[in-house]
């Protein structure tokens, strides 16, 4: 059923109130197919929603918003050495992730407790301790919206980058994502070179390195140091961390012995015209050529760290993360963020870009 005028507060992390024209959800492409070939919303604008914790509406949506509820997990292939799950797009992130580790299968486990659906995944190749999801992606199905047509994707196809995927470039607005299939180890190769991992597992007095183990790890630490979207509104990491050049961060490095960079490579993308960056694991000094800046570091270092404008405000424990106290309009999250950008720049001559998704 398409209901009309529809808050859209429940449906966001955020919790902004705006209203959606249009809004239905659907559980199978058959009821989703169903719902596009009506003539009555074939010219409306369309914003396909999983969890809404990667949004910020500005205004209200005049068109229609679909909300995937597909759901399903299934195992579909196994080999020596992997094991092949293909979950729908509607599925709870962390649902998957857990399923996967009572499963005893590795590689995602470092993406424990991340909110939001299977769905948005790719989208922004989601990544978190030193992991992202191109690492364990074999491939997806999507339904383009126009051609009505199901077209699968691997991860060349998906152009992964840094937070970036096709879907967020080239191909914005034009496919719903129906589900996606991971490569599992059988065999851990667990990561932590990620040093809050270590720490937190240390002091969880872990002997025997496990999945559990890491994912309980990345939970404890994920829920002291972030705002639960129950309690105060947010979506996360609100901007990026940008990339400079060497000789720019050894500039700043100069001038702030204290920041922290990490070294990393990239490779440009002959058919986008698009940075792709990856960490470098292990630092290989002929191969840097730009570093990574943390940007809540930068942020918190313009002083807005806690900062609070009636209902809008920067997290108290990570600058990185803008939040809603309660009433707070998108557009006044987004004019914060404006002024976020602007003395990020005037301080370090860095542009800060936007990783949440604006509406
Ligand atoms: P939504 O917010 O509903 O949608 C995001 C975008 O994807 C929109 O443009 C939407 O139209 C599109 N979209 C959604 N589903 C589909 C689909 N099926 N097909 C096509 N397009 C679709 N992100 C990280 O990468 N790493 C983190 O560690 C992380 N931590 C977070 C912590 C908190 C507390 C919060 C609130 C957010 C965090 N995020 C993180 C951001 C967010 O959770 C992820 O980006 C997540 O994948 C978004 O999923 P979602 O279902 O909520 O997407
Ligand atoms: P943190 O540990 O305080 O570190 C700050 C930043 O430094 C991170 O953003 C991370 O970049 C980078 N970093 C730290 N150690 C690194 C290493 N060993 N190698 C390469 N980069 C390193 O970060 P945090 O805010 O608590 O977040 C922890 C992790 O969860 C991060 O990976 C972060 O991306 C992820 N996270 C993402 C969101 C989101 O909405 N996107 C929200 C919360 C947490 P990277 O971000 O590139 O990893």
């Amino acid at each position: 059923m398409v209901e009309k005028s529809i808050s859209l507060k429940a449906y966001n992390t955020f919790s902004i109130n705006v209203l959606a024209q249009y809004f239905t959800s659907f559980d199978s492409l058959g009821t989703l197919i169903e719902i596009l070939s009506d003539n009555k919303y074939s010219l409306n604008e369309k914003l396909i929603l999983g969890g809404g914790s990667n949004i910020l509406f500005t205004k209200n949506f005049d068109g229609l918003v679909l909300k995937n509820e597909i759901k399903g997990i299934e195992i579909v292939k196994e080999d020596a050495e992997y094991v092949y799950v293909k979950a729908a797009a509607g599925e709870n992130w962390h649902q998957l992730v857990l399923y996967c580790i009572d499963k005893n299968l590795a590689g995602l486990e470092n993406l424990s407790l991340i909110p939001g659906c299977v769905g948005a995944s790719p989208m922004q190749n989601i990544g978190a301790y030193g992991v992202e999801i191109k690492d364990a992606f074999l491939e997806l199905e999507a339904f383009h919206l126009k051609e009505k047509n199901i077209v699968t994707f691997n991860a060349t196809d998906c152009q992964f980058g840094y937070r970036e995927s096709i879907f967020k470039n080239r191909f914005k607005g034009q496919f719903i994502i129906l589900n996606v299939t991971f490569r599992l180890c059988k065999n851990p190769n667990f990561d932590t070179s990620y040093g809050a991992i270590n720490q937190e597992l240390e002091q969880m007095g872990i002997q025997e390195l496990s999945i559990q183990a890491i994912s309980q790890a990345v939970i404890n630490i994920r829920s002291s140091k972030l705002p639960d979207p129950k309690q105060i509104g947010n979506a996360g990491s609100f901007f990026k961390n940008p990339t400079i050049s060497a000789a720019k961060y050894q500039a700043l490095k100069d001038k702030y012995p204290e920041m922290v960079g990490y070294p990393i490579h990239y490779s440009l993308s002959k058919a986008t015209n698009s940075l792709s960056v990856t960490s470098l694991k292990e630092p290989d000094a002929c191969k840097v050529e730009t570093f990574k800046l943390a940007a809540g570091w930068l942020i918190e270092k313009c002083g807005w760290k806690g900062f609070r404008d009636g209902d809008a405000g920067v997290h108290n424990k990570q600058a990185l993360v803008l939040v809603n106290y309660g009433q707070a309009s998108g557009n006044k999250v987004y004019t914060l963020s404006q002024k976020i950008i602007l003395s990020v720049q005037e301080k370090f001559n860095i542009i800060l870009e936007r990783e949440v998704n604006i509406f």
